[in-house]
């Protein structure tokens, strides 16, 4: 989210902002350079006035009248450089920085730990990347352009003005403190405005993500006007904050110009009184009247700065917050080689969270290589939770669990995942090839086409592959959405078997499949899981009935463990599982 409870101080987070600029500085100089050309071009364009009033119209110097049309063009083609340097430099450091934060805050979302996908949604963090970067770098850019730009244009405009008449610009410089007043009042307003605009884009992004992912169960299960509502809220709000800020600027400018307006009338008065007739000759007072008009414009913009520079902080508190969310601790040294898989759970607490209870407790558990252990339970017993601490998705509470006698917490995570192939509950393919899809990630480069096909082949996807109007390099469409959850099933199982990992796990890997896939793609793994420890979590209970051994769990521990005969000999927990699943409806209620 993009509230954070802690507001840190503007200035840090521009200090950070300096340290992604200074990579681009000498296009930096060059813009302000062109910033600083910019401004003096004004006062040069005002102080022409003087001579072409006092000595080209009353005076009609003819010699006055020779250059003064060059000079005017001149300043002009000077301005023509100036302002292209400046604002095209600015941009392109500011599109240098937005790419470079994304790149880092991209980064940090595949270094984040599991733990924080569980509590965040992908819309606001999608968010984040597109508007909060882009809010960030915009409004920065902005401020050190009006910044820079135009408090030097207001600078040499006043320096002339007290050049010109020392009298009518102490009368205009009074009015200033009372600006200062109302750019702190308002700025407030922006800085909170702002940043519950970034809010509600996240609300908004949020909410379409759902409709858009969900759509099905919305149609089916008429989740339109519950949707709808859910959007509406998000929308209004966003549109009401919007026009909060529009309604705050729209104010904020005409009520300024009216003070310099006061100002200017004033100086009027003064200029126009008799006993001033000496001092202030026509050309003195249109040069000066001419730097006013000319002020007006920068000292607009400097009002309303505040606007952009609380938009900027509001956005690099979002961008960098996430930047500094903790990474995935990978703190372990050892680099594991291709692991015998002698795995260990040794008294293993762990909790999802602080105030919610231990969802595992006193696991023990020793797998010796080559071993098929299977896990069951009713769901929510902890089947899924206990596998996903093997590649350290989280980390064990209390306890270690070891493979080959090393800590998984001293491993690499990096050489600790290599010798892991995992099947998860939820199947997840990306939008590319087939091919892709199974020679995902570090298989992409060492495995050849054969090979992807004999994995393919021995999770029996070979079939429907091969009915693909291009095979193997058909495009499966986002999450995998143009394939029935058997085949996609099929596709994982053969990413697994690819791998050809010392580890392997199976969570309800087959659930999807019918019962004769299943049985073949059981045939094909019995032959596989000889020389590999595996630990397979399986709804159907026939399907592990080969395994070298079971483990009953319940409520986050181990109930029983044993062999098919012997569990059933036992006649506990495990028969009762197994008699509801092979008995008459009647006996399961
Ligand atoms: P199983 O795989 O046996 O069905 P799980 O391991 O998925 O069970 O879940 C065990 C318990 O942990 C459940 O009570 C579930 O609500 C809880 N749980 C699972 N995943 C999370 C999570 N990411 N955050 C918080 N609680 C979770
Ligand atoms: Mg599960």
């Amino acid at each position: 989210m993009t509230g954070s409870p802690h507001t840190r101080g503007g200035f840090a987070l521009y200090r950070r902002l300096v340290r992604h600029v200074v990579p681009y500085w000498p296009v930096f100089v060059i813009a302000v350079l062109g910033m600083a050309i910019y401004a003096t071009t004004d006062a040069g364009f005002a102080h022409l006035m003087k001579p072409m009033l006092d000595e080209g119209f009353a005076a009609r110097d003819t010699e006055v009248l020779q250059w003064l049309p060059l000079a005017i063009i001149g300043v002009f083609i000077v301005r023509v450089f100036a302002r292209f340097a400046s604002d095209f430099g600015m941009a392109w450091v500011a599109r240098h920085v937005i790419r470079d934060l994304r790149r880092v805050m991209f980064h940090q979302l595949l270094e984040l730990p599991i733990r924080f996908y569980d509590t965040s949604t992908s819309g606001v963090l999608i968010a984040k990347l597109l508007y909060d970067v882009e809010q960030l770098a915009q409004a920065s850019s902005t401020v050190i352009t009006i910044l820079i730009r135009d408090s030097l244009t207001v600078l040499a405009l006043l320096g002339l003005m007290f050049y010109t008449s020392v009298t009518l610009t102490l009368v205009f410089i009074t009015v200033f403190p009372l600006l200062a007043v109302i750019v702190v009042f308002v700025s407030r307003r922006f800085r909170k405005l702002s940043r519950r605009i970034q809010q509600s884009m996240g609300s908004v992004s949020h909410v379409t993500q759902e409709a858009i992912d969900g759509n099905r169960v919305i149609k089916v299960f008429g989740g339109s006007d519950y949707e709808s509502h859910r959007f509406a809220e998000a929308n209004e709000y966003n549109m009401r904050q919007q026009l909060k800020l529009a309604a705050t600027n729209a104010f904020n400018v005409p009520f300024i110009q009216l003070l310099v307006a006061s100002a200017f009338a004033l100086i009027v008065y003064m200029a126009l009184r008799p006993d001033m007739q000496e001092t202030i000759t026509a050309g003195v007072f249109v040069s000066f009247m001419t730097s006013m008009v000319l002020l007006m414009q920068p000292v607009r913009r400097l009002t309303i700065v505040n606007a952009n520079l609380q938009q900027g902080i509001a956005a690099s508190e979002s961008v960098f917050d996430f930047i500094d969310q903790e990474v995935e601790k990978d703190t372990g040294a050892r680099e594991l080689g291709r692991v015998r898989g002698h795995v260990i759970f040794d008294n293993v607490f762990f909790r999802y969270s602080e105030d919610k209870g231990d969802v595992l407790q006193h696991i023990n558990l020793e797998i010796e290589p080559g071993q098929t252990v299977a896990l069951v339970g009713r769901s929510g017993s902890g089947k899924t939770t206990l596998v996903n601490l093997l590649p350290r998705f989280y980390d064990c509470e209390r306890g270690r669990i070891t493979i080959d006698g090393v800590d998984v917490r001293d491993a690499t995570l990096h050489s600790l995942r290599a010798n892991i192939a995992l099947v998860s509950q939820q199947v997840t393919l990306f939008n590319d090839t087939i091919e892709h899809n199974i020679a995902y990630g570090d298989l992409e480069k060492a495995a050849s086409s054969e090979a992807v096909w004999e994995a393919a082949r021995l999770a029996h996807a070979d079939e429907f592959i091969e009915k693909l109007p291009e095979k193997m390099a058909t495009v499966v469409g986002e999450d995998g959405v143009m394939l029935s959850g058997g085949q996609r099933q099929r596709l994982a199982i053969a990413r697994a078997l690819l791998k050809n990992a010392p580890l392997l796990i199976l969570d309800e890997a087959t659930s999807a499949l019918d019962t004769e896939s299943e049985r073949y793609i059981q045939d094909a793994l019995d032959h596989l899981l000889e020389d590999r420890t595996t630990l397979i979590i399986a709804h159907r209970l026939s399907t592990i009935e080969k395994a070298d051994r079971i483990v009953v769990m319940e409520d986050g521990q181990i109930k029983e463990t044993g062999t098919h005969e012997e569990l059933l000999a036992r006649d506990g927990l495990y028969a009762s599982l197994y008699q509801a699943q092979f008995s008459p409806v009647e006996s399961r209620r």
